[in-house]
């Protein structure tokens, strides 16, 4: 630690004092032979925890044949077939194509300009709570916590955000049950009449489900009613998928759930099953670029392909999306039961194996819990449950889809024991 704290730059703040040093199945191990049970995947890429025997083979098998030949300026096989069983599962459609990239980030910029190119349309529109990568054209679209913007401007012009729905805290002070998705009648009643010419605006880049922003998805109706707004001016849905893709909700594309086809999607984190790799993929009318346009020297690694590939079919042969659903709720079950258990929980909300359990004072205020917070997390640290947060104060599950039963069980068991002792602590004060 001290050397890392000589050499890194330090833009970063760490959750706890771990050295991980190897994985199996969903656990992890330290330096110093401490064992930890995996909620963290490693913020959501490793699909299939560690050691997955067909992954490593399939990148036993690529290294032994060719590490590297940019693909963007020669061809190579592994990049046509991830790209061949993306547009196969991609709620895009078939008649899709796709761009690979190193990262989530790259995967948003190429959306950007995609969307830009395609359309000749200068504005991007996307949501305050959003976290889209940190790269300058992506950094513009995030809008998660000020400390990721201060002092990077000037950002991309031609960008407005509106706000997300986020119906625990909605920013209208609305009640959801009852307001008719009103932030989607917003946009049209603000924005469109007021100061953004909709038929100026190329993309609408959202996630589904907001990551970083605190685990929040949208509500079952929203962007069924966002798209029909949007296709009223022909403004492209761009759906990033980058921490909610490759089976993370019990879909493939955590947007399939929402009953909406998008016109672009970014992917990345489990793609590369735990190398680097991103896509755009996109309806192929979008994505007649001009040669020379936009490439990438590393995008496409043909390891991280075979990599990428091989993590799909496992998730295919181990019916893991189904195993997903059913985990999922079997996890949302037991948190629903907190809510009524425990002072410290204000919400718990997700899809599939990407859950988040907000955490506030007390549960008329929603004041959040931000110190009670990092002592559950540091609580569960020693107990040797690895899990970080999102938002101000929400914790964040995302462990490997292979997890079993038993280990999810055993992680419920110690994050219940920390918001307990934590709860009660509050109590008393
Ligand atoms: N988009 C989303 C939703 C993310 O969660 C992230 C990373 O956390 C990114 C984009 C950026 O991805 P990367 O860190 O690979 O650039």
């Amino acid at each position: 630690m001290q050397r890392d704290e000589r050499v890194m730059m330090q833009s970063f703040s760490r959750w706890y004092p771990v050295v991980v040093e190897s994985g199996e199945g969903s656990y992890v191990y330290d330096i110093d032979g401490n064992r930890f049970l995996d909620f963290n995947a490693g913020i959501a890429v490793n699909a299939l925890g560690y050691n997955n025997p067909s992954v490593l083979e399939a990148i036993r098998r690529q290294i032994s044949k060719l590490l590297h030949y940019s693909f963007t300026d020669f061809l190579y096989e592994q990049a046509i077939t991830i790209s061949e069983k993306l547009v196969a599962i991609s709620p895009t459609g078939t008649d899709s194509r796709v761009f690979l990239t190193n990262s989530g980030t790259e995967a948003i910029e190429a959306m950007i300009k995609t969307a830009r190119w395609s359309t000749r349309r200068p504005t991007v529109l996307a949501f305050s709570g959003s976290f889209h990568g940190r790269t300058l054209g992506s950094l513009s679209l995030t809008a998660s916590k000020p400390v990721q913007r201060r002092y990077f401007g000037p950002l991309l012009p031609d960008v407005e955000h509106v706000p997300f729905p986020y119906c625990y805290r909605c920013p209208f002070k609305m009640d959801p049950s009852t307001c008719g998705l009103y932030c989607v009648d917003f946009i049209a009643d603000e924005l469109f009449s007021k100061y953004v010419p909709p038929e100026e605006v190329s993309v609408f880049v959202t996630e589904i489900i907001q990551g970083e922003g605190g685990y929040v998805p949208a509500p079952d109706d929203y962007f069924r009613k966002l798209k029909r707004l949007l296709d009223r001016y022909g403004i492209l849905l761009g759906v990033d998928e980058v921490q909610s893709g490759i089976g993370r909700t019990g879909n493939w594309f955590a947007v399939e759930g929402y009953g909406i086809k998008p016109d672009l999607l970014a992917s990345a984190k489990a793609l590369g099953g735990g190398l680097p790799l991103g896509a755009l993929i996109g309806k192929s009318e979008l994505m007649e670029l001009d040669k020379g346009s936009h490439a990438s020297t590393f995008g496409g690694n043909p390891v991280a392909c075979a990599a990428g590939l091989s993590t799909i079919t496992e998730i295919e042969r181990l019916g893991l999306l189904d195993e997903v659903k059913k985990k999922g709720a079997l996890i949302m079950r037991r948190l629903s039961e907190w809510k009524d258990m425990y002072e410290l929980v204000g919400d718990v909300r997700g899809r599939g194996l990407m859950i988040g359990i907000e955490l506030v004072k007390d549960k008329q205020s929603k004041e959040a819990a931000v110190k009670e917070l990092n002592q559950v997390l540091t609580g569960c640290f020693k107990k040797g449950l690895l899990v970080i947060a999102a938002g101000k104060s929400t914790i964040r599950i995302a462990p490997p889809l292979t997890i079993k039963e038993e280990d999810v069980m055993i992680g419920l068991d110690i994050l219940e024991g920390e918001l307990k002792k934590v709860s009660q602590q509050i109590l008393k004060e």
